[in-house]
């Protein structure tokens, strides 16, 4: 697998915690001789932190470039890639990963402002990052290659009380998902969706508003899986064959299977 992934470049937002951490980290692992890495989430500092960790575990040969990048801001994501360096702009893999929940509502309570922060990150934030990387992709022979990584959730399969706008939400990354795939089938451009069930990360602190007692309470009992449970099921998808599509995974816990 590592001789696959080597030479490559890895875009993955929401790097700066969880899953998005845990899967920079896993890349950089499996492939540690030649890989560039770009990190991109609003908190630069982490992200660099991130980069710094990387690169203490496993040394030079993984170039890492740190980016702060919202992906809920459509100039942002225009500028993104005119505004890297030339080395690091022949992206092979995209992990759409950057996502929030706000909020425990029921319909009729629902904040608009929630809705928006929520629809306008984990749907349009990764609509708008796919469409940018896609010229790249579609720029290689055969009709294009690369890979573009949605992390979608149980949640857009199972929609729970309280959590109509996220669920909604993950269901629409779900269905742009196969869309995309299908319309992407004569290339080498492989379109993958990985649906984590419960996973223990800051998740849950930015869902209750930073009341960490809240979030702690929600792992309370269970053993949910971790970032790093999620980034090994990335790295393999990433790693396949060409020609392998590992289309779509859903991924519990043992408690929530
Ligand atoms: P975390 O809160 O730990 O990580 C979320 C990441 O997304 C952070 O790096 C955050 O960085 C980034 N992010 C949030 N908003 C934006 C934005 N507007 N622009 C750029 N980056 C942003 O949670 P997880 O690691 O758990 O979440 C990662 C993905 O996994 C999400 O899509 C989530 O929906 C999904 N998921 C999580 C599950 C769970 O139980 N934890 C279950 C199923 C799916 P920053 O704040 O620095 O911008």
């Amino acid at each position: 697998m590592a001789k696959r992934l080597e030479g490559k470049t890895i875009l993955i937002t929401g790097a700066s915690s969880g899953i998005g951490k845990s899967t920079a980290k896993e890349f950089a692992r499996t492939s540690p001789k030649n890989l560039k890495l770009i990190l991109t989430a609003r908190r630069i500092d982490t992200l660099k932190e991130v980069a710094a960790e990387i690169s203490a575990e496993v040394g030079d040969g993984v170039q890492v470039l740190p980016v702060k990048l919202d992906v809920s801001n459509p100039e942002e994501i225009k500028n993104f890639v005119p505004s890297l360096p030339e080395e690091f702009k022949d992206i092979d893999v995209l992990v759409n990963n950057a996502g929030l929940v706000k909020g425990v509502a029921q319909a009729p309570n629902i904040e608009t402002e929630d809705i928006n922060v929520m629809f306008n990150t984990n749907v349009t934030g990764l609509i708008h990052m796919t469409q940018a990387i896609l010229p790249i992709f579609k720029s290689r022979s055969e009709g294009g290659r690369g890979d573009i990584i949605n992390i979608g959730s149980i949640a857009g399969r199972e929609p729970y009380p309280g959590g109509g706008i996220y669920c909604a939400t993950k269901a629409a990354v779900r269905s742009f998902t196969d869309s995309l795939r299908r319309e992407l089938i004569a290339t080498r451009i492989r379109v993958i969706e990985i649906d984590p069930g419960q996973v223990e990360t800051e998740f849950s602190v930015v869902r209750f508003y930073g009341d960490k007692s809240k979030a702690d309470a929600v792992y309370k009992g269970v053993e949910p899986l971790t970032g790093d449970d999620i980034a090994e099921v990335v790295v393999f998808a990433a790693g396949r064959r060409e020609n392998v599509v590992i289309a779509d995974t859903l991924i519990y816990p043992s408690h929530q299977a």
